[in-house]
């Protein structure tokens, strides 16, 4: 939709293509895909839980404009339903991740600032220094946020007091080079060695003028200073002084004593071990960066370059960081932040996540993932989270399908694309083979239903517009149009070739589904091979509970949630009650409260081939039973009113609304489950050391084919909706210069650059071009 949406934003668009968008099954969206049940009070039914972060410059970006333009179209109007973006998302800034300590679950709540600014603005110019001075602040803040705490532990209290005077004891030496008097304390500088001693008095003296060295995070504001005054900007340079050497010594110094006060009590404190395990986190974030030279110059602008350490799993990195403090690397490996990054992005190889007896297949690059979670922290605008106010189809997609429509991009669902055909010199797509899942009654279809006002994509296909006897068919059998294991036949095969039908293609089936797409390509090229080998994807499961009481009847005390790190697999939880406004609920079974709960499922032992049409529902028999499960053993600490009484833990199944009044834990049935298990719905996973395999957007290795895709090498790299629209933003801008498709060409260093763009879901897009001369630019 992306690449689409890029593609036709000139006026004149049209003077130069002709794009047709080929979709399986009878809806866009893929992974973010959502329908209405009507079956179900159309209740909308999802992928699993979606948020936007509100570091998605691109994706709001086309966002703002394609609601910008259903205004302008008069697709949407003042008074309907979601009629502006601002009404479709709403900031969330309450986020809470799960501790366990010593076996028992605590809830670490964050409240995120609001920041200037709405997602989407220009992010305006950033540099690495800008990052680690961040960083910095962030630490300093956690510092004093602990000692300003109203009424602080009387054990942190007294940790952060020896902490004050060590500090001011190691820096009084310092003092000299300033013209303010040194407070008394024993001399620390000489901890430095003699030639950092040297540079710290003569470049960095001057700077701690006015630094209170008596406050107890003065190293940590000598740290930031220099940060601050490093890149260029005046009296220091940073090629001919040890800035970055200082900045390790001096938090190393400052972490080795909070740890050696401090670690003790992590285990018995709460307050103390957050602050241990935030300022380590900074620590070893900092120190890798310098360290393992993330950090470079590029035409005289200073650059992280995360690529640098995508060789190791972001746990096994921060170890290697925080080793040299005393304590024990574990405690913050372990903790809430860390696995809260590993389910965000379901960062377990094979699904085999953590369990008793099995350690899990933590797997995730570590440059990656931190480029990633310092964008979500420290460049978000408004919010840090933006949540749907309903399904993610409803308000992304649909009004991307009606604005696209409107503009004159046809759209042909349910094709499937069987197979990429290549040219005898293997250099372009030669042929593009479809199956024609359905006929419909008159030739055309229209994929949206209204609810409530709402243009919505329904759960299943709107039948009215299938010939009667396939309609029928299709529900009798219960053929879902989507799956890979059907016993449906196609109706017809289509073939489409270069030249004839197609100039371009622009390959956005997720790379789960590559194999069996395009085995050919595969085969004859080794980057292909190579991508798809290493960079792997996971299968997926979600969970929708509609509830009677509402959040504080179910006993949550705190506000309305998006929840992570919780006990596995569905380790995280989001409260999206909001959006039961937009279904269709009568008086009496209207829920109080809906929770949607996802995380990884571990693959089958084995997968079957698509003749095997038993095997979806064995796969959602299998989430059925592993929900159940985790509702038997997880509710108490979430909704403590809602446990069944005489057990411990187990929900109490009566509070699921279930129209059809099933009893106990049969109500389950009645709720939305799935396992999101199609090849081309895996979620696609940034394991070590895969970035450098996957192709860009223009780097297909194929004369006509271009790729977009969150799988693609899109500078972000990590299984998100920014991800995906970069890439098809750098498709489209590819595809309109005309420009050549490459074949690889050694990496490209993954950064803010690498992209503009939003969009998402597509399948294959045919382009065809009617100006002979673009024509025969792009298929060179
Ligand atoms: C459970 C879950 C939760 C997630 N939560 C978030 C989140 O909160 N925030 C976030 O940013 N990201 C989230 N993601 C990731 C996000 O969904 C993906 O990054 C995004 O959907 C990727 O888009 P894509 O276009 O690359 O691939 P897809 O979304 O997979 O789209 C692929 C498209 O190809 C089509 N297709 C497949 N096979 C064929 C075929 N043979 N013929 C024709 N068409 C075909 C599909 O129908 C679909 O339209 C989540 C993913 C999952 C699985």
């Amino acid at each position: 939709m992306a690449a689409a949406f890029e593609l036709t934003d000139r006026p004149d668009w049209r003077d130069r293509f002709e794009i047709t968008v080929y979709q399986v099954g009878w809806r866009l969206g893929g992974k973010c895909a959502s329908g209405r049940n009507p079956r179900a009070h159309e209740r909308i039914e999802e992928h699993g839980l979606h948020v936007l972060m509100g570091f998605y410059e691109n994706t709001f970006r086309l966002i703002r404009g394609c609601y910008d333009e259903l205004a302008r179209r008069g697709l949407r109007r003042p008074g309907d339903p979601l009629a502006t973006w601002q009404e479709a998302l709403k900031p969330q800034s309450f986020v809470v991740l799960e501790e366990n300590v010593n076996g028992r679950w605590i809830h670490w709540p964050f409240d995120f600032g609001v920041k200037p600014g709405l997602p989407g603005d220009d992010p305006g110019p950033r540099d690495a220094w800008d990052v680690i001075l961040d960083i910095l602040t962030l630490m300093g803040d956690e510092f004093r946020r602990s000692r300003e705490a109203r009424r602080p532990a009387r054990l942190l209290g007294r940790i952060i007091g020896t902490i004050a005077g060590w500090v001011t004891g190691l820096l009084s030496p310092m003092r000299l080079a300033s013209d303010s008097p040194a407070p008394p304390g024993p001399a620390g500088l000489d901890t430095l060695p003699e030639w950092l001693r040297d540079q710290v008095r003569e470049r960095v003296g001057a700077e701690l003028t006015n630094i209170d060295l008596r406050a107890e995070d003065g190293l940590l504001e000598i740290a930031r200073r220099i940060a601050r005054r490093t890149p260029g900007g005046g009296a220091l340079e940073p090629r001919d002084w040890p800035g970055e050497d200082v900045i390790c010594l001096v938090l190393g110094e400052f972490m080795r004593r909070l740890w050696q006060e401090a670690g003790k009590e992590i285990a018995r404190d709460d307050r103390t071990r957050r602050l241990v395990i935030m300022m380590s986190l900074g620590y070893a974030i900092v120190r890798g960066i310098f360290k393992d030279g993330v950090l470079k110059e590029r035409d005289g602008r200073a650059v992280l370059d995360w690529r640098a350490i995508d060789d190791y799993d972001l746990r096994d990195w921060l170890r290697k960081h925080l080793e040299s403090l005393p304590g024990s690397p574990d405690d913050v490996i372990n903790s809430a932040p860390v696995r809260g990054v590993y389910d965000l992005v379901f960062g377990y190889r094979g699904g085999v996540y953590p369990k008793p007896g099995v350690p899990g297949n933590y797997d995730l690059a570590a440059g990656t993932a931190l480029d990633v979670m310092l964008r979500l922290v420290l460049t978000y605008k408004g919010a840090v989270y933006w949540k749907m106010q309903a399904g993610m189809g409803d308000v992304v997609l649909a009004p991307f399908y009606e604005v696209l429509r409107g503009r004159g991009v046809r759209f042909e669902f349910f094709h499937r694309v069987k197979n990429l055909g290549l040219s005898p010199d293997k250099g372009s797509v030669a042929s593009i083979l479809l199956g024609r899942q359905v006929t419909l009654k008159n030739g055309e279809y229209q994929p949206l239903v209204r609810i409530k006002g709402l243009p919505c994509w329904p759960s299943e296909p709107v039948y009215e517009y299938l010939d009667d006897e396939e309609s029928r068919a299709l529900q009798d059998q219960k053929i879902d149009l989507e799956s890979h294991w059907t016993s449906w036949q196609d109706r017809e095969e289509i073939t489409l070739k270069a030249g004839e039908d197609f100039d371009a293609a622009i390959l956005a089936i997720s790379i789960g589904a590559l194999p069996h797409v395009c085995p050919e390509l595969i085969r004859e090229r080794a980057e292909w091979r190579e991508m798809v080998a290493r960079v792997l994807t996971v299968q997926t499961q979600a969970v929708q509970l509609w509830l009677r009481p509402d959040l504080s009847a179910l006993g949550w005390r705190l506000k309305s949630p998006v929840m992570d790190g919780y006990g596995q697999p569905y380790n995280a939880w989001a409260d999206m009650t909001d959006v039961v406004a937009r279904e269709d609920w009568p008086h009496d079974h209207r829920p109080g409260s809906l929770a949607y709960l996802c995380g990884p499922l571990e693959d089958a032992p084995v997968i079957p081939p698509a003749d095997s049409p038993g095997f979806a529902a064995q796969e959602k028999g299998r989430v059925e039973r592993t929900a159940v499960e985790w509702l038997k053993s997880h509710c108490r600490h979430l909704w403590p009113e809602a446990i069944l009484p005489g057990t411990a833990e187990e929900l109490n199944w009566d509070l699921l609304i279930d129209p059809e009044g099933s009893q106990g834990q049969a109500r389950f049935k009645s709720q939305y489950y799935r396992a999101n298990i199609n090849p081309s719905d895996r979620y696609v996973l940034s394991v070590k050391g895969s970035s450098r395999y996957r192709l860009r957007p223009d780097e297909s290795g194929l004369s006509n084919l271009y790729l977009a895709g969150d799988w693609t090498d899109n500078g972000i790299n990590v299984g998100c909706v920014e991800a995906a629209v970069v890439s098809g933003v750098e498709a489209a801008r590819s595809i309109r210069v005309g420009g050549r498709v490459g074949g690889r060409v050694g990496g490209r260093v993954g950064g803010r650059d690498n992209g503009r763009s939003q969009g998402d879901s597509a399948k294959i897009a045919s382009i065809r071009r009617e100006s002979s001369a673009s024509v025969r630019r792009v298929g060179e």
